[in-house]
């Protein structure tokens, strides 16, 4: 059984938000509702670069939203997905304050799908989004690109259509995505050859999501993730 991951590679990350926006329309909801990149401004150095953050569920192997879910609505795929039984969520929002890292969200109003029912028009494959309302709703790796691509014989991480589409569309290869367990996946190769953190690390959630960094952005990185806890 593989166990999936992301790295999200911040020394290219441009800011651009095409992640978020692929996001609402590959799962039927609005752009930065489960994908979102912050602007943490200027590092310190003369390049004056920018440090742009992509955030989602992080996957935790130790996830807070799973202790706290009263109806197991939340569960914890083999694979390592964090999912959500859209008929067992009752919608009572302890996820949501559990969550550590705002990754959760209920949707409360059909209009809010808008976009992605647009979007549904004129695509088959956006027309099988994963969105409800009134139920609990996050990133789920885009669990049935990978699913799907996995029952056709792909590879998830290297083919497009059984990846998941943000790392797809991200103009800047700053997304990867892969098998923990497999050495030859590009997330076990960035994981070995690249210094790498996860947010709140010290709050003991385990993510799946994992941020390479280098010198300049693991000082601020550090300082920011600090901040957030
Ligand atoms: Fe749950 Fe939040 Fe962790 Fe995702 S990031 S698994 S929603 S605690
Ligand atoms: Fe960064 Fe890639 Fe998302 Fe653009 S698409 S914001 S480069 S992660």
């Amino acid at each position: 059984m593989p166990h999936w991951a992301m790295v999200i590679d911040l020394r290219n990350c441009i800011g651009c938000g095409a992640c978020a926006v692929t996001c609402g329309m590959a799962n039927t909801t609005e752009t930065n509702m489960w994908r979102r990149v912050f602007d943490c401004g200027t590092l310190p150095g003369a390049e004056r670069r920018r440090l742009s953050l992509p955030m989602s569920c992080m996957q935790c192997r130790k996830p807070p939203c799973h202790e706290v879910c009263p109806t197991t609505a939340t569960y914890i795929r083999a694979d390592g997905i964090v999912d959500i039984d859209p008929d067992k969520c009752i919608g009572c929002g302890y996820c949501v304050i559990a969550c550590p890292y705002l990754a959760r969200v209920i949707i409360l109003r059909n209009d809010a799908l808008q976009e992605g029912r647009v979007m549904a028009a004129l695509s088959d494959e956006h027309a099988r989004g994963d969105a409800y309302c009134n139920v609990a709703t996050k990133c789920n790796f885009c669990k049935r690109r990978v699913d799907e691509g996995l029952a056709r014989g792909l590879k998830p991480g290297l083919d497009h259509a059984a990846t998941p589409a943000c790392v797809v569309n991200c103009t800047a290869n700053a997304l990867h995505f892969g098998d923990l367990d497999d050495p030859q996946s590009p997330v076990s190769h960035l994981l070995q050859e690249s210094r790498v953190m996860c947010l709140q690390e010290e709050i003991g959630t385990q993510p799946a999501l994992y941020y390479v960094v280098d010198d300049t952005l693991e000082v601020d990185f550090a300082a920011g993730s600090r901040r957030e806890s």
